[in-house]
């Protein structure tokens, strides 16, 4: 018997890739559902190839399919199913939410790339995992490598986890140069081919604050034991030093391919992952660097966000999603960003109880502020 796997959002970069890694993996796994926001043509081309039993398309305006659920419940509608085992979660941003929950309160293993979740309710999955006895293994290439760097060790063994970053497109520029990037120099990414949203994410580094907030959930580490370094070629894939100052690392080539293969084959390894072997006679040589915290804000204002805690994280990640959505769109410069960012933080109440309404709340706050400034 096979593995049923549901992936949300299989047009994406992740959904497509996963689809590549599946296909060497048919003997494991089959494919029970497939979701898209509204790319019908892709999904219909996935479905006619996968023949998923359920197939989901959140925005259906113009689309005859009768045979699709539509609309965003069809997310969740997705993953509660019993002939789905695996939830790869590859949505962007926070719309991907409510389906990890409802994954997780149902028992099935999360295999998470869409990390807004755990920046905006990482104690709510957290504990919906408790309560439903479902997991969350990430796909997230950092993640992945220090998962694989602790083996069977937890966090009182771990002295720090030392989390790399590519550094992006502009890490050499100026602070006063990068206010002024063009969308087309901040989605040259120099490693790494994603989609937009990450893309720029990656190049205010906002994408490593997400980073070290979702480390902070899965792993259990407090904030000021989780570091972030800079590291050009993105070989070394994260690092994990134990309290006796032994340090691991994962290595590999920049792919997506096996951290998705790992998350749907933890803690088991298999054969064929389809990627390029590394070898270190042809890789380039191995360099580090310190972050320029003071060239880029939004990885500050997102990691003291993380240790604020409350609803700032998720104050946070809306000011950044919508901000992220308006550079897209050329509406404001990709220094307005990290300003907008911060005007959201200083702006919406981050206290007082945090449950999925007030989470939500403080999404929409923070939206409204930054929408505000343009
Ligand atoms: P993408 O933009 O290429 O794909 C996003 C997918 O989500 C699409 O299939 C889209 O249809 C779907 N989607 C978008 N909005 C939706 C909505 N409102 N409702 C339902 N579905 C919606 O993005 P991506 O690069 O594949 O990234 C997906 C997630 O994985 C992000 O959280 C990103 O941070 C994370 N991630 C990506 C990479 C990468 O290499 N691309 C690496 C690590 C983590
Ligand atoms: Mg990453």
């Amino acid at each position: 018997m096979t593995q049923g796997i549901a992936i949300l959002g299989s047009t994406g970069s992740i959904g497509r890739t996963a689809l590549r890694v599946l296909d060497r993996q048919r003997n494991r796994f089959h494919v029970a559902a497939l979701t898209a926001h509204s790319n019908a043509d892709l999904l219909r081309e996935q479905v006619n190839e996968w023949r998923p039993r359920f197939a989901g398309l959140v925005e259906s305006a113009g689309v005859d399919r009768s045979d699709w659920h539509t609309g965003p419940s069809a997310l969740i509608d997705a993953v509660v199913s019993p002939d789905v085992s695996i939830v790869l979660n590859a949505v962007v941003g926070v719309a991907g939410m409510d389906a990890t929950l409802a994954a997780l309160h149902a028992g099935k293993r999360v295999a998470l790339a869409n990390k807004e979740t755990l920046v905006v309710a990482g104690a709510l999955a957290m504990a919906a995992c408790e309560a439903g006895g479902g997991e969350i293994v990430p796909v997230d290439s950092e993640h992945s490598a220090i998962l694989q760097c602790l083996g069977a060790r937890g966090a009182a063994d771990v002295h720090k986890l030392i989390i790399t970053a590519s550094g992006g497109p502009f890490r050499e520029w100026t602070r006063d140069r990068m206010a002024a990037a063009t969308r087309d120099q901040a989605l040259r990414h120099p490693t790494w081919s994603m989609g937009n949203k990450i893309t720029v994410d990656s190049a205010t580094l906002a994408n490593k604050a997400l980073e070290v907030i979702e480390a902070h959930y899965l792993f259990g580490i407090p904030y000021d034991r989780i570091e972030v370094v800079v590291h050009p070629q993105s070989i070394v894939h994260s690092m994990v030093e134990f309290v006796d100052g032994s340090v691991i690392a994962q290595i590999g080539v920049p792919s997506m391919e096996l951290p998705i293969l790992y998350a749907l084959t933890h803690p088991e390894r298999v054969s064929d992952a389809g990627i390029p072997r590394f070898d270190p006679l042809v890789a380039p040589p191995l360099t580090f660097e310190a972050v320029r915290m003071d060239a880029f804000p939004a990885l500050r204002l997102g990691i003291e966000a993380g240790k604020s805690g409350g609803m700032a994280p998720a104050v946070f990640n809306a000011a950044n999603e919508a901000a992220v959505a308006l550079f897209l769109d050329g509406d404001i410069p990709f220094g307005g960003i990290a300003t907008a960012i911060e005007r959201a933080l200083t702006t919406v109440p981050v206290t007082g109880k945090i449950d999925l309404d007030t989470l939500m709340d403080a999404d929409r706050q923070a939206r409204a502020v930054v929408g505000g400034m343009c």
